[in-house]
């Protein structure tokens, strides 16, 4: 990378890279870092723009939400910023059974979530992939959630296919920071200290089938300019191997969490900081989901939604057990505590459309052929009508007051737009019949 071109990116430059993201392209590591160096304000509000517009024309105005469940926080490891470390002695342990995952993921279900994130910390003995492939199975069995995703500890090819057979949509791991000297100062013991075995978790993921995997970075662990670069120069490498990336990207920002023992303001994540990351992970990869988890404060989190965020979580605990029971060892400080139903009253009051919709998962549009389906903006598409199709579920089911009315009158705005084939997909539901998408 040439220095001296990236220290003043002039703006006729920076708008040529805008308009190569505006076109769908992948940008490569020298855009993103013209990117990265712009300090000029007008020209970031611009740059915001772009992202919002990109997001648009990709998804066009869905939101989908997702919630987290916790299955466990006994962890081998012990990063030092996680509240779930081996080294903190005053953490409170839980793993759920599978009546109990079971039984958290069926109320989450009656609330109106079609899709979780099953979120494991490292354990081989107790969260290994036979505790896995037991909850995945008695979830799908027992409940009306449609599709899991799973965060959990890298793990070898063999067991990664047992996890798809189950029928785990997206593989999510993150590499917390890609900067060496910094991961090996966090990550001192368990596991988690081989940054090569984490580093391979995708190549693994994706030789055992997984086409779909979510990634990141743990925000404030290193100079975020550097780290952001590092995850989209991964991404790119995962591009050119199999001809898909990541299917989503996280920006979860290092929070404080009850024993962690990192310095939280060494290398601070700003809520500007994070505005840019979000539009930078937008234009640099069009196609990807981009999530926001609950670790942000509400007010920061309807912003990013409009700066080229697509997915978001909602009335999350981060404990397991957390839904039944508050006040056991959380990962990390929730900064959002509003519920699904206020967060989908806030979407909606910003012209944005909350979407339950798990139809690709159903529908084998994964991988490649979902990213060229993005890039070609026939995605949105799909999505506009799902999104629809899956708040009509919504509303007939789990909406009440003066949410059920907004939606209602939102879904009557849109249904009047609709083709006569969507209609009656709208007229299935009211019939009874559920799980109708395109
Ligand atoms: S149509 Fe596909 S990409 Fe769009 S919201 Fe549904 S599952 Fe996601």
């Amino acid at each position: 990378m040439k220095r001296k071109e990236i220290t003043k990116p002039d703006i006729s430059r920076i708008r040529d890279v805008l308009s190569k993201s505006l076109d769908l392209q992948t940008l490569n590591l020298t855009e993103v870092s013209a990117l990265l160096d712009v300090s000029d304000k007008e020209l970031w509000l611009e740059i915001f723009d772009t992202a919002r517009l990109v997001k648009e024309k990709v998804y066009g105005r869905r939101i989908v939400l997702f919630a987290p469940l916790y299955l466990s926080n006994e962890c081998v490891n012990d990063c030092l910023y996680c509240g779930f470390r081996k080294g903190n002695k005053d953490a409170v342990r839980k793993t759920l059974t599978v009546n109990e995952a079971v039984e958290e993921a069926a109320m989450l279900a009656n609330r109106g979530y079609k899709r979780l994130l099953l979120v494991a910390s490292e354990h081989a003995k107790i969260t290994g992939i036979d505790y896995l492939e037991r909850i995945v199975n008695a979830i799908y069995d027992n409940t009306g959630v449609r599709i899991l995703h799973v965060n959990s500890a890298p793990m070898s090819v063999e067991d990664f296919r047992r996890l798809k057979a189950s029928g785990v949509g997206v593989y999510q791991c993150f590499q917390e920071t890609y900067h060496m000297p910094s991961y090996r100062h966090l990550h001192r013991t368990g596991m988690k200290a081989d940054y090569a075995w984490r580093l391979g978790v995708m190549d693994r993921a994706v030789e055992a089938g997984f086409e779909d995997v979510g990634m990141g970075v743990l925000l404030g662990l290193y100079d975020w300019r550097w780290d952001v670069a590092a995850l989209i120069a991964h991404s790119r490498r995962l591009i050119n191997k199999y001809g898909f990336g990541p299917h989503t990207l996280s920006v979860p920002r290092l929070q404080p969490a009850q024993g962690s023992a990192a310095d939280h303001l060494k290398y601070r994540v700003t809520d500007e900081d994070l505005r840019k990351i979000v539009a930078i992970y937008r234009l640099a990869l069009p196609y990807v989901g981009v999530v926001v988890s609950t670790r942000e404060p509400a007010g920061l989190r309807d912003e990013l939604l409009s700066l080229g965020a697509s997915q978001i979580s909602a009335g999350s605990k981060t404990s397991p057990w957390g839904y039944m029971k508050e006040g056991d060892t959380e990962q990390f400080e929730i900064g959002d505590t509003r519920s699904l139903e206020e967060v989908m009253e806030k979407i909606a009051s910003l012209g944005l459309m909350p979407s339950l919709c798990t139809a690709c998962y159903r529908e084998g549009r994964s991988g490649e052929r979902f990213k060229h389906l993005a890039e070609e903006t026939a995605i949105k598409n799909f999505c506009h009508e799902n999104a629809i199709l899956s708040l009509k579920e919504y509303v007939e089911d789990c909406a009440t007051g003066e949410l059920k009315e907004r939606l209602m009158k939102m879904l009557n705005e849109e249904i009047a737009k609709c083709s006569n084939g969507l209609i009656d997909k709208f007229k299935l539901i009211e019939d009874g019949k559920r799980d109708v998408h395109i």
